[in-house]
């Protein structure tokens, strides 16, 4: 059988750990000025080599969302109104000639993507250019991360047992990438009985305006927001146990879609993602496109690999061992 829950002593004990791990896990001041660094020293780089096009340069992913590590990519959107330096390749061009390496430029995906690694602040780095989408995922990440103080330690913590078990890469592992594991940790947090954070998508009389005019897609008015979860009274040790307990043995992957979007599970028929699609083993729906699959970088070879690092992690968490449950994982030889 499952074990259901921890013993109160238990919990406190996972809950110390966690904070410590917590603590070893925030980002060093000057790597993060160094983030900041690369942005200016870009936009520099741009403007001087293309004058007149107005281009501005923005951190999005972890370097915006509160969940940054020492080793997590820099993540770079370039914003302008010149059209033809969406085509990227332009830019790699420039940055080889100007001391970046291991400049790659990806042209052929959905975003085409410039990757490089920045020698001087010891930076890798992706950049796109005018995806503002993931601008706008990026701050949705973060307002839920602000809505409740558990959510920055427990993020972040998973965060970290993903990277060392080797299951957060889902361009080359064929895994999933961080914001999908993101995207999960928020979806379990809506399912909490009390939930922990709501469906911002759904609270349109929480949206503060915007500048621009535009209407939000998500609440965005932390005042408000702030405080949502205190009827759940979880620890965070007992969040951790539920967040494995959650995806290793209750969640019904067979049948149904995480949606955040709507703040509560789907069934695949009734979005039609049962039949004829490719990967479509793990179900997350991305909350600014409701067609897309996060979870299809995971192929079925790829999804039974993950549900067996679940299932381990929960039986190591629930016997209260979170440095073996974090433990690198090494291929065999
Ligand atoms: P890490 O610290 O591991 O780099 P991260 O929060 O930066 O974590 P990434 O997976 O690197 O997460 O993604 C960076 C950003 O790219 C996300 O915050 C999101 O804005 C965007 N993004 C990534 N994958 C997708 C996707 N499948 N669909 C839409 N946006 C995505
Ligand atoms: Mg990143």
């Amino acid at each position: 059988t499952v074990k259901a829950k921890l013993t109160d002593p238990e919990q406190e004990k996972l809950t110390k750990d966690m904070n410590e791990l917590y603590d070893r896990l925030q980002p060093t001041a000057s790597i993060e000025q160094n983030r900041h660094q690369l942005v200016r020293k870009l936009e520099k780089l741009f403007n001087d080599a293309w004058p007149g096009h107005d281009i501005r340069v923005h951190l999005f992913g972890s370097s915006g969302n509160l969940l940054c590590s020492d080793d997590s990519d820099v993540d770079i959107c370039i914003v302008t109104r010149w059209k033809e330096l969406e085509s990227v390749c332009k830019i790699a061009d420039l940055l080889a000639k100007n001391g970046m390496e291991k400049v790659v430029c990806v042209n052929s995906a959905k975003v085409p993507i410039v990757k490089i690694w920045d020698p001087e602040l010891q930076l890798a780095c992706d950049m796109n250019v005018n995806n503002t989408l993931a601008l706008e995922n990026t701050r949705m990440i973060r307002t839920y991360v602000e809505i409740d103080d558990r959510i920055r330690p427990l993020a972040m913590i998973v965060k970290h047992w993903t990277r060392r078990r080797i299951i957060n890469d889902a361009a080359f592992g064929g895994t999933l990438s961080s914001y999908t594991w993101i995207c999960m940790i928020i979806a379990f947090l809506q399912l909490r009985q009390p939930p922990v954070v709501p469906a911002l998508h759904q609270r349109q009389h929480q949206m503060l305006p915007k500048k621009d005019g535009e209407m939000a897609a998500f609440a965005d008015d932390l005042d408000q927001l702030r405080g949502f979860g205190e009827k759940n009274k979880s620890t965070l040790g007992e969040l951790l146990f539920q967040f494995f307990r959650f995806y290793a043995h209750e969640f019904d992957y067979a049948n149904n879609v995480l949606s955040i979007r709507l703040g509560k599970t789907i069934s695949k028929r009734e979005k039609n993602w049962h039949l004829g699609m490719l990967n479509n083993r793990l179900c997350v729906e991305e909350p600014f496109n409701n067609e897309r699959n996060l979870g299809n970088t995971a192929d079925d070879t790829a999804f039974r690999g993950l549900h067996l690092e679940l299932r381990r992690a929960f039986d190591l968490i629930a016997q209260g061992k979170l440095d073996e449950c974090c433990e690198q994982f090494e291929y065999p030889k």
